[in-house]
């Protein structure tokens, strides 16, 4: 079967003005946020290739990828307590998919080719110079929009700066290039096919959502039996619905449904539909016959609801906890390759160690290394431990006993800095005794 190309009609309304004010602030987030900086770093940047996280004045590494876990956890358990509560809010006012092609796509073409039924009727009319060029004219803006939304998106990863200066590594460039291609067929061709067909999170609605959700809902009751205005007055006025089948709700979804049929699951909850009905209802003196609605009337606070406002609330305490105890240093300590002891000319064994230290606060430090019980014929030698801000060092750490109790001596080092201390378990070995 072809595709049934949906061409939207532009509407104005309540919702249209939530929509207006939720994508402007989601755009300033998206688009200024790789741009900020916190004490000459990123304010937030997801460094992959050097396995570290910047987020407002803090470096998460590897060895904290705890944080990371808890806030994809939160945000999971986030989608669903807000799907439980108002179903596909996230696809109606969240979702970058539904951002651009509501706060870009369709205002580009309308600007371009005219508003719906001039669309329609040059996609009818032949392939004449007078439509290609605004056709070539919007590809073109679709083109360089997914550009701008791609290195955007990869500023995030590769920071900003670097990325917009051509400073940044060719993978980059290459994602930048990946993204775009599939921004700019998104924009130009898929569409409401990607909510249809590919997103996962439309797929698990049945799941996530039940009857105590809401839903946009045509009233059935109120609007029916539609007809043409007059007509159904005409035939029997004390049956006639409100709805005046003037289509206005069908012509402005983005998904191409008819809501009047009941609820679809390729609904995305945009609420068009509710802002054309009200302005059609208006003129007639009438209330709006499509609303959001639960299938059935349910209290919020219900099994499903409550078990994800529980989970939710241990998950944010745990990430406040772990931010608040965050520790300024990462620090491990191994033996170097290679060695195990040495036996020096002067009759004490020498170990030696390799300190790893990862400065994760935002200001250079220095670190002080010692061994918790040393015996008072033993020797520490370590040089000096100086980590740049958000930087890593590794030094080499000599520990010499002259007469160590037996074949392994179990120690622990520690490294203290101004903003953080580590205690780091560790072995000495004499050979076999
Ligand atoms: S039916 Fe209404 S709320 Fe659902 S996608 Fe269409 S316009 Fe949006
Ligand atoms: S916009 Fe309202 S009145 Fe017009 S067809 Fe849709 S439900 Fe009926």
């Amino acid at each position: 079967m072809s595709r049934q190309w949906v061409h939207t009609a532009s509407v104005k309304g309540r919702f249209q003005r939530i929509h207006r004010w939720t994508g402007f602030f989601l755009q300033a987030f998206l688009f200024v946020t790789p741009w900020l900086v916190v004490a000459g770093r990123p304010a937030v940047q997801i460094d992959i290739p050097a396995r570290r996280v910047f987020a407002l004045g803090a470096v998460y590494t590897a060895s904290d990828a705890i944080f990371l876990v808890l806030a994809l956890l939160i945000a999971l358990f986030s989608l669903f307590l807000v799907t439980a509560l108002w179903g596909r809010l996230w696809c109606g006012y969240g979702c970058p998919q539904t951002l651009f092609l509501e706060e870009w796509v369709r205002p580009l073409e309308k600007w371009i080719e005219g508003e719906r039924g001039v669309r329609m009727a040059r996609a009818r009319a032949p392939r004449e110079w007078k439509n290609l060029w605004r056709r070539i004219a919007k590809l073109t803006a679709f083109a360089v929009l997914a550009v701008a939304v791609s290195m955007t998106a990869v500023s995030w990863f590769a920071g900003a700066r670097p990325l917009w200066t051509g400073q940044s590594s060719a993978a980059a460039y290459v994602m930048v290039g990946v993204f775009s291609a599939g921004l700019f067929a998104d924009f130009a061709w898929f569409r409401e096919q990607f909510c249809n067909y590919l997103c996962p999170y439309a797929r698990f609605q049945g799941a996530l959502s039940d009857k105590g959700s809401l839903t946009v809902q045509y009233e059935v009751a109120l609007g029916e039996p539609r007809g043409a205005r007059g007509a159904a007055q005409a035939a029997d006025a004390a049956t006639a619905g409100a709805c005046i089948d003037c289509k206005k709700c069908v012509a402005v979804c983005p998904q191409g449904i008819d809501i009047r049929e009941g609820f679809q699951l390729e609904c995305v909850a945009c609420a068009r539909c509710i802002d054309a009905c009200e302005g059609v209802m208006a003129k007639q003196g009438h209330e709006g016959l499509i609303s959001y609605k639960p299938l059935t009337p349910q209290p919020k606070l219900r099994p499903r609801t409550v078990a994800y406002g529980a989970l939710l609330t241990g998950l944010v305490t745990a990430l406040v906890f772990q931010v608040a105890t965050h520790d300024a240093i990462d620090a491990s300590i191994a033996r170097a390759p290679g060695t195990l002891f040495v036996v020096d000319a002067d009759g004490w064994i020498r170990n030696t160690y390799l300190l790893k230290v990862i400065n994760t606060s935002l200001s250079p430090m220095e670190a002080t290394v010692a061994v918790e019980g040393l015996p008072v014929d033993a020797e520490l030698s370590v040089a000096p431990v100086r980590i740049a801000a958000a930087g890593t060092a590794t030094v080499p750490v000599v520990l010499r006993m002259r007469a160590p109790e037996g074949p392994i001596t179990r120690l622990t080092f520690t490294v203290d800095t101004d903003g953080g201390h580590a205690r780091l378990p560790a072995t000495f070995t004499a050979g076999g005794g």
